[in-house]
């Protein structure tokens, strides 16, 4: 469509009015099977022993799926439903599903519905498509579905009709994981064991520990009608030209402004989809870049969190569609504004002591709530790389370290007070300037002499920072919006659990020496800061300076995602999943090969792209509209008018045929080197070639004339709506 058709178009859209007029509580949930509804449907011995399986993990009764699938049967036709379907996460990062019918029919061919215990725990979908790493073809089997008992089995509502979603994990027929969810349920079990060996010592046995996760999504919402004309958009999810318009986001006047009328409208319907399927969604706002807003939910269990997180992504796109958006979670899909991240709020909960990095009210607690604080640093130090690579995308490389994301090298804030408090610990001083404890300060003595007082409130927060702690629980900055969060929750668990055990290794060894608990704990406090404090970083993460510190404290600097990701095959990470039990080596070699190819086939995509926009539709413009001006200037000859402009005309559609062949060259030469060396070489040659392509074009954009520019313009997509 061409380009004026397209504005025609969106001037007389009409918004898109739902009006919902129920209630929350009328429609909270209405779509989960959840406990309440086992509760009203089932006998309470089952209902007991789920709630069990809900709250500490364990396994669900022998016996039980029978009725348990036969309710959830009954529930959901009573909905609507006329299919079920085993949800999962493979390693794309997406969410697959295969839908069955609950239809049969019996020898008199009338019709029944069938749901057995058997299609409720186990599936086999046809999924040779996924990828695997090797991994099914190393072991000659199928993959298999298998039910997650522990996250509520939902009905979503599509123009097909309603279906049942079970969530599941997906596995190999060995046992290998093959999803995203399996290594998080086995990291949060990690997490319990580890955690337990520290809260024994302080005599609180018996509680369940789990991870909880409240991820903050930013997205862009602009009008579908442009993605007609704009391919890169559409496949890629990332505009490959455009020139940055007169105006972007250097008023601040976004952030936190008006929500355009179609845009609240959307998000409305939104919050509907998220009220009816439980999900918790809390705030709601613009954010920096026009046309980019954010959402939030309530934190929650982190295998719980990280499914809501999948649906809610799923939502966002299908809603946008509806009301005539197209919604990018795209990482950078307009150079000029910020791109779009996930926030991702972590913390430890324990079912009987609440939440581990909640400073506490007694030296009991705060001892505690120090080593685990203790124990997220040491494990950020040792394994910053990690966190580093598990969000390393072709897609988060244009956002991170762009002065609106963090750096690449990850460090830790723990704010002013906190890192006196570590000081302290460390110098065995009691008194610094900054952490006096007086009354008014709000600081609890610990009553202890070898601690010194904690402060109840973070401070500052640092927007820079990587890793934050903001108060209860830390912050992790560096994730995309793009991506699934069981990758970076699998990666901080598996870290906190190590460290965890090496905390509880040391304090069990020193308490068996004769040493006080009190003593102990003192002991390994100062050495974890004296060993891991150089990953403490409270200043300016995007400065320049810093990338010189980071360097000197020896903290690692993994720029692109071709530089990260081999991380995965190091050896001491290797040991590190294997003695959490979360991931084996082969699950882990096959997490290195699917990425290292999304990056690869995610640069080869737009390459094509670039080549092919450049091509068909920029090229034939410019030469077009070049030729027209100067039949115009010759027409004029007699007024001698300068032709300055299309002399650059000229100049930069030399440079735009140029870098194209050099793209088109080097793109159909290749590279057939192994994996890592083609992660380099698209890294480096076919990325810095698209991007000689981009600048030739990006210029023209600002020379040519607008009614012959064949692609909508960034101040049309970002501002018209
Ligand atoms: P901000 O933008 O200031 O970071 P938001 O309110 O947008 O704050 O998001 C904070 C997120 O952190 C929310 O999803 C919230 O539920 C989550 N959160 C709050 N407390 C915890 C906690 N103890 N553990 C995990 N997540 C938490
Ligand atoms: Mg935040």
């Amino acid at each position: 469509m061409k380009r004026r058709n397209i504005l025609k178009q969106i001037a007389i859209r009409k918004p898109v009015d739902v009006s919902p007029d129920k209630s929350l509580c009328e429609i909270w949930a209405i779509d989960v099977f959840d406990l309440a509804k086992m509760r009203s449907a089932l006998p309470k011995q089952i209902v007991r022993s789920l709630e069990k399986t809900f709250e500490i993990g364990v396994p669900l009764e022998k016996g039980m799926a029978d009725e348990i699938a036969t309710a959830m049967r009954n529930w959901a036709i009573s909905h609507g439903a006329k299919y079920y379907s085993h949800v999962f996460q493979p390693l794309t990062g997406a969410t697959a599903e295969k839908h069955d019918g609950f239809i049969a029919i019996n020898r008199e061919g009338e019709v029944l519905t069938e749901f057995s215990s058997k299609q409720l725990i186990q599936g086999e979908p046809d999924a040779s498509s996924f990828p695997n790493g090797g991994i099914r073809s190393t072991f000659e089997a199928r993959g298999y579905t298998a039910w997650d008992v522990t996250s509520p089995a939902y009905i979503m509502e599509t123009a097909n009709g309603k279906t049942l979603c079970i969530p599941t994990v997906f596995v190999s027929w060995t046992g290998e994981a093959l999803d995203k969810k399996t290594p998080l349920l086995r990291s949060n079990m990690a997490i319990n064991r580890s955690a337990n060996r520290i809260l024994k010592l302080f005599g609180n046995s018996d509680a369940s520990i789990s991870t909880s996760a409240g991820p903050e999504q930013e997205y862009f919402l602009i009008d579908s009608a442009f993605a007609t004309a704009r391919p890169d958009l559409l496949l890629a999810g990332r505009t490959l030209f455009g020139r940055p318009g007169a105006k972007g986001q250097e008023f601040g006047d976004h952030y936190l402004g008006a929500i355009p009328e179609r845009v609240q409208l959307f998000m409305n319907d939104v919050a509907e989809k998220f009220y009816r399927l439980g999900i918790p969604a809390k705030t709601h706002h613009n954010e920096a870049a026009p046309a980019q807003f954010e959402l939030a939910p309530l934190y929650e269990n982190s295998n719980i969190s990280s499914d809501h997180q999948q649906l809610t992504m799923t939502i966002l796109k299908s809603t946008a569609k509806k009301h005539g958006f197209l919604c990018l979670l795209h990482e950078k899909p307009f150079n000029g504004v910020n791109g779009s991240g996930k926030h991702v709020n972590w913390s430890v909960r324990s079912s009987t002591l609440g939440n581990l990095l909640d400073p506490g009210d007694t030296p009991h607690a705060n001892m505690q709530f120090l080593l685990f604080c203790a124990a997220v640093i040491r494990g950020v130090h040792k394994y910053g790389h990690l966190l580093r690579t598990v969000v390393a995308s072709a897609g988060n490389d244009h956002r991170l370290g762009q002065n609106e994301a963090p750096p690449s090298i990850i460090s830790i804030y723990m704010g002013a007070q906190l890192t006196d408090v570590f000081e302290q610990i460390r110098t065995g001083s009691k008194d610094t300037k900054s952490c006096a404890p007086t009354a008014e300060s709000g600081f609890m003595n610990l009553g202890v002499d070898s601690l010194p007082p904690l402060p109840k409130d973070p401070g500052d927060r640092n927007r820079t920072s990587p890793f934050a702690f903001t108060g209860n629980r830390f912050e992790f900055r560096a994730v995309g919006a793009s991506q699934s969060i069981s990758d970076s929750l699998v990666a901080i668990n598996t870290i906190a659990a190590d460290s965890l055990d090496f905390i509880a290794d040391k304090l069990e060894a020193y308490i068996s020496e004769g040493k006080k608990l009190e003593e102990a704990c003192s002991n390994v406090l100062k050495e974890i800061i004296e060993n891991h404090s150089a990953v403490i970083f409270n200043g300016n993460n995007y400065s320049k300076e810093w990338l010189k510190e980071a360097e000197s404290r020896g903290l690692r600097n993994l720029k692109t995602s071709a530089e990260a990701l081999p991380v995965l095959k190091e050896q001491e990470i290797i040991s590190l999943f294997e003695s959490q039990k979360t991931m084996s080596p082969v699950e882990l070699a096959a997490r290195f090969e699917i990425s290292a190819e999304q990056y690869i086939k995610t640069i080869d995509v737009e390459a094509k792209l670039v080549l092919e926009i450049a091509k068909t539709k920029i090229l034939p413009s410019v030469i077009a509209y070049l030729a027209e001006q100067v039949k115009c200037f010759d027409s004029l000859s007699k007024f001698s008018l300068s032709r300055s402009n299309i002399n650059y005309v000229a100049e930069y559609l030399k440079e735009l045929q140029n870098a194209t062949a050099k793209l088109q060259k080097d793109f159909s030469v290749g590279h057939s080197g192994n994996l890592e060396e083609q992660l380099k070489f698209y890294s480096q040659t076919i990325l810095a070639d698209m991007d000689a392509v981009r600048a030739a074009a990006d210029a023209l954009e600002g020379e040519v004339s607008d009614e012959y520019w064949p692609l909508p313009s960034y101040m049309e997509m970002l501002f018209v709506r």
